[in-house]
């Protein structure tokens, strides 16, 4: 299953969604799911919810299409463009990234994040020095013979413009996987791909099982939209933060028991446990902290009456030039598996 949820992986990846400009994802999203016999539901402020069919004990399965980006803030005068963070982007995690600035009338023109003033060999020491700061010392160069603001702005330029970071995808060897957007696309592709193992008879449901894609969970809007009324277990599909401070691991999928708002449900977080170790799914329980939120928070601040959990792949630098492991995503997939199976 892993070479099939690389396929979706590729295949999101290619679509930039920063939150807010989440449509054409959907779009994607909804043509996937019908291709898999499944009747989608696109929600007015985007989102795409599936119910899969079975009986009892519904669950509700989300991850998000969204991406963290950049918007334009303002054109400056030699026509380099301010830009402000969408999602939690600081600037030392896109500097230098390639990007395609999306106008109002549909042109896509490509730039580069840089330092306004770069080159080394002509930057006073003090401009060297300074902290990094999209309102300060950051700006986007266009790929066109821009010198003056007049010049940006007839490309069409504007602000509100999205900025929509390259994913930069490469895979290696080694089955090692490079690219941005991880959060959350690659989980999103391990629910596609159960989603597939439940269409094809591989998988049978042994509960009600329903699937929500959000488009706004970087801004923390999209958690408790879309959730049913007789859900009985909430479960988010995102990504466990791989750092020197955490357990997880990027060959592993993470079963989150705290994050910044609360501890998962227990009972839950023991019987995911369970069923990994039943099934010998590499894992670790892991606490995500201290800047992490995810949709389950959201609904359970809504006051869904749900128990709650998190899992997702093992993913280091998240929110920058991620990385994880095919074996990840299959240990996600084979999670998710089982849960439904349960
Ligand atoms: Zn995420």
């Amino acid at each position: 299953m892993t070479e099939a949820i690389l396929r979706d992986l590729r295949d999101l990846l290619l679509v930039d969604s920063t939150t807010g400009f989440s449509g054409p994802l959907d779009e994607l999203l909804m043509e996937k799911c019908r291709a898999l016999g499944f009747a989608p539901r696109h929600l007015n402020k985007g989102g795409v919810r599936v119910d899969l069919g079975g009986e009892g004990r519904p669950l509700f399965i989300t991850a998000h299409g969204d991406d963290i980006g950049l918007m334009v803030r303002r054109i400056l005068p030699d026509g380099t463009l301010e830009v402000f963070s969408v999602g939690g982007n600081p600037p030392f995690q896109t500097l230098h990234e390639n990007v395609r600035v999306y106008t109002r009338h549909g042109r896509v023109l490509t730039g580069t994040v840089r330092r306004r003033n770069a080159s080394l060999h002509t930057i006073p020491q003090a401009d060297r020095d300074d902290p990094l700061d999209y309102g300060k010392n950051i700006c986007i160069t266009l790929d066109e013979p821009v010198y003056a603001k007049a010049d940006t702005e007839a490309l069409g330029v504007e602000p509100g413009n999205m900025v929509a970071l390259d994913p930069r995808l490469v895979e290696t060897d080694a089955g090692y996987i490079k690219s941005r957007f991880l959060d959350d696309k690659a989980s999103c592709a391990a629910i596609l791909a159960m989603m597939r193992a439940v269409a094809s008879g591989e998988v049978k449901l042994n509960r009600k099982v329903y699937v929500f894609f959000g488009q706004q969970e970087e801004i923390g809007m999209s958690g408790a939209c879309a959730v049913p009324e007789d859900v009985a277990d909430y479960l988010a599909v995102d990504i466990g933060c791989v750092s020197p401070d955490t357990c997880s691991d990027e060959r592993k999928v993470t079963i989150t028991a705290l994050d910044t708002s609360s501890p998962y449900n227990g009972e839950l977080v023991k019987e995911l446990a369970d069923l990994c170790e039943a099934r010998n799914i590499p894992f670790a329980i892991d606490l995500m902290v201290p800047h992490y939120g995810s949709d389950a928070d959201v609904a359970m601040r809504a006051g869904i009456d749900a128990r709650h959990g998190l899992i997702g792949p093992g993913v280091r630098e998240t929110h920058g030039y991620e990385r994880t492991h095919r074996d990840a995503l299959e240990s996600t997939y084979r999670l998710l598996c089982a849960v439904i199976e349960g």
